[in-house]
């Protein structure tokens, strides 16, 4: 099946914003329910309708504070895909990750996620503990990464920037190769709507490296958005363009 609308997710405005403006997207008034602080913007990229979604900024902590992690991820992609009503093809998940150098992971490479798990939901009962853990096996994105030159991996998500040394056991367990805070939460969602799911997270910070993340992070955000921006376009032509050239595409890039 062809995919005609992708709905991209992307948390932080500074993340967003080179690619909104490269693809000369518009914002969408009144998108949201006006309580909500999300921001969705549209527009097409070569045939391809493309909705950006950002979390917003937080009502009570300032303006210069971003919404992130699961709660908003999943209550905006939700929000989002029933807006539509069943006309979103793919939902992507774009942003920045914290990555495993023992998995490869280098500053700025660009990671396709092959599944999401999460790291801190622990509750250990049986039965319970997996749910917690949560793993996902999303579509997968072998070849397109092949093609494009990007790596892949498994995301693991948490609502921490940085972590503990139980976050880091679990993380080895769910064998990520980049942690963020919102994949798990929105891979969810795409799967409840029964829409595929594609993470394109570019690394901003080296987690089992020398620095502190928060360091690391900010000093990396600009290098990272603007990575993004040349990353996304070339993702989405690459699916929509395979998608148009056979069938059950959509579960296999
Ligand atoms: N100090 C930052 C906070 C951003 S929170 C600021 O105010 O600008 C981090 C965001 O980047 C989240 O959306 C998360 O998905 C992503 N991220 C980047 N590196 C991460 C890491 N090492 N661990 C978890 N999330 C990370």
């Amino acid at each position: 099946m062809k995919i005609e609308h992708v709905l991209i997710l992307v948390a932080m405005e500074l993340e967003a914003k080179p690619f909104v403006e490269h693809l000369n997207l518009e914002e969408i008034a009144d998108f949201f329910p006006s309580h909500m602080p999300f921001v969705a913007f549209s527009g097409e990229h070569h045939a391809t309708k493309v909705t950006v979604v950002t979390l917003g900024k937080d009502s009570v902590y300032g303006t210069g504070v971003d919404n992130v992690g699961t709660v908003t991820a999943s209550m905006a992609t939700e929000l989002a895909l029933a807006k539509y009503g069943g006309s979103v093809d793919l939902v992507l998940n774009a942003g920045t990750c914290g990555g495993f150098k023992r998995k490869g992971a280098e500053i700025a490479d660009v990671f396709l996620t092959t599944g999401v798990a999460n790291h801190d939901r622990r509750i250990p009962i049986p039965g319970f503990d997996a749910y917690g853990i949560g793993k996902l096996v999303t579509m997968d994105p072998t070849t397109m990464a092949e093609k494009l030159g990007y790596k892949t991996g498994i995301c693991t998500s948490g609502n921490s920037l940085d972590k503990t040394d139980k976050d880091d056991e679990i993380m080895k367990n769910n064998d990520a190769s980049f942690k963020d805070m919102e994949a798990a939460a929105v891979a969810w969602v795409a799967s409840m709507n029964k829409v595929p799911y594609l993470g394109l997270k570019v690394v901003t910070d080296i987690v089992d490296g020398e620095f502190p993340t928060q360091d690391e992070f900010m000093a990396n955000l600009g290098a990272a958005a603007t990575s993004l921006q040349s990353a996304l376009p070339k993702v989405l032509t690459y699916v929509c363009d395979e998608s148009s050239n056979h069938d059950g595409a959509k579960s296999d890039l």
